[in-house]
């Protein structure tokens, strides 16, 4: 076999099958190096809705026969549920643009084998990468594989990037549980279902005709109570739509959950030209905002499309900026528990409910359109006030005002950060 290629790109996840096809296009020849055997794809529970952003970067690089497949749900939009038996709130992408919702494995198969018979890919399956360096990639049956450039597309724990920086601290945020539901139908079809309630919030959409993903997220908290089923239903039995309830406690009685944890890397790094990380090695943040995949695909695609490293690396930091910060905003909004942050949350429905252009400016966000720090501050600051005037006076002022200063914080600190690099 061959042992030199122009890029060897590791790890056959949404990424690396991207990068592979995108690089393979351009007359490149690549080894896509997958350690996970044939078979197991559907075992995984990771992401399932994709957003038109992503949909439009699977069509840009040949993956059109996914995206065009019948019968596999659309994605609209969200619908949001703001708990206490108040009427949802819908949020359209905007100029009907469609995102796609599919079983994890379902996508990852259909992308594998549309790379397996493109010209110039050597596909190895079942094939851990144990080191790399800027040369190249040792595997775990010892043998050594050469290339100019080498891909970590090798997820979240990846060995590309600690081949290049050492164990990285990702921040644990919370664990989640996904549960099937086979026979059922959504109360929006073609929507994302989010449910605020308590201990977090819950997500439900269909990825399959009357197939339909509920992911419970659970804050890490509870830990030791998230392992006992009937606290689990009980926690979320308020929440979840009448139709949906009954099923769900037969799953979780069944023992049918995948658990997976939920972990947050900033998106700064993106390697030094010679490896090079895209996807969740790049960086990873909380699925609410289902933002994973479609990063993914576009650093793929832009990757294979740069006039060089620096410029891919600084354009990608500076377009997943603001969508990184409204993910974590939204989950801390949704998940914290707060006397102010329930507030917060209240005025942050109120404000998508009666104001048809900032629920626009959120889903333009979530689709990637906002560069700029401002498209996410002006809407914050108009959150925030509401939060402060409808805030529960039963509370100290003290207690509030160290809400409303932990709520600053972080966007603070991504304006510092931006400004610091803008000046670099
Ligand atoms: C519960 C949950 C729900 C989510 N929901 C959504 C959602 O709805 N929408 C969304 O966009 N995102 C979602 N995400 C995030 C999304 O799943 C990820 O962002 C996406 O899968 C990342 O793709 P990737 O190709 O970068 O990495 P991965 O999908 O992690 O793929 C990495 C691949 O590399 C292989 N690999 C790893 N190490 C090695 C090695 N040493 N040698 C060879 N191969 C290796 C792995 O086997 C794997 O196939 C969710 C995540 C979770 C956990």
């Amino acid at each position: 076999m061959n042992t030199r290629f122009d890029l060897i790109v590791v790890g056959a996840g949404p990424a690396g099958c991207a990068a592979a096809r995108a690089f393979a296009l351009s007359g490149k020849s690549v080894a896509l190096l997958e350690a996970e055997p044939e078979g197991q794809s559907h075992k995984r529970f990771a992401g399932e809705w994709l957003h038109p952003q992503g949909v439009d970067a699977l069509k840009q690089i040949g993956f059109g026969s996914i995206t065009s497949l019948k019968g596999r749900p659309r994605g609209r939009g969200f619908v949001v549920y703001p708990g206490h038996g108040e009427a949802p709130v819908k949020l359209d992408y905007v100029e009907g643009q469609l995102g796609l919702a599919f079983h994890h494995g379902d996508l990852v198969d259909e992308m594998r084998q549309v790379v397996h018979e493109t010209d110039r890919v050597t596909f190895l399956r079942g094939v851990r990468v144990v080191s790399a360096d800027d040369f190249g990639v040792v595997l775990d049956t010892g043998k050594r594989l050469e290339a100019k450039q080498v891909v970590g597309a090798d997820g979240r724990s990846s060995v590309i990037r600690r081949s290049l920086r050492g164990a990285t601290h990702h921040k644990p945020i919370s664990a989640m549980t996904g549960i099937l539901l086979q026979g059922v139908k959504a109360p929006y079809p073609d929507y994302g279902h989010v449910f605020l309630g308590k201990p977090s919030f819950l997500l439900g959409y269909e990825i399959a005709p009357s197939t339909i993903r509920i992911c419970v997220d659970v804050p890490l908290k509870y830990k030791a109570e998230m392992k006992d089923p009937e606290w689990l239903i009980s926690a979320i039995r308020d929440t979840l739509p009448p139709v949906w309830r009954q099923p769900c406690e037969d799953q979780i009685r069944h023992g049918h959950l995948s658990w997976q944890a939920n972990h947050f890397l900033a998106r700064a790094d993106y390697g030094n030209g010679r490896r090079v990380l895209i996807g969740d090695a790049a960086g990873h943040t909380h699925p609410l905002t289902a933002t994973g995949i479609t990063n993914g695909l576009v650093d793929a695609i832009e990757f294979s499309q740069a006039k060089d490293f620096s410029s891919f690396a600084r354009n990608r930091r500076q377009a997943c900026r603001v969508p990184e910060l409204l993910s974590r905003a939204l989950y801390d909004c949704f998940s914290k528990d707060d006397a102010f942050s329930n507030s917060l949350r209240r005025a942050v429905v109120s404000l998508w409910r009666s104001d048809e252009k900032e629920r626009d400016r959120t889903m333009g966000l979530l689709m990637g359109n906002g560069r700029s720090f401002l498209t996410f501050a002006g809407p914050f600051l108009k959150a925030l006030l509401g939060a402060w005037k409808g805030r529960d006076q039963s509370t100290t002022m003290a207690a509030d005002l160290a809400s409303i200063a932990s709520w600053i914080r972080l966007p603070m600190a991504y304006a510092m950060a931006g400004w610091v690099r803008s000046r670099a």
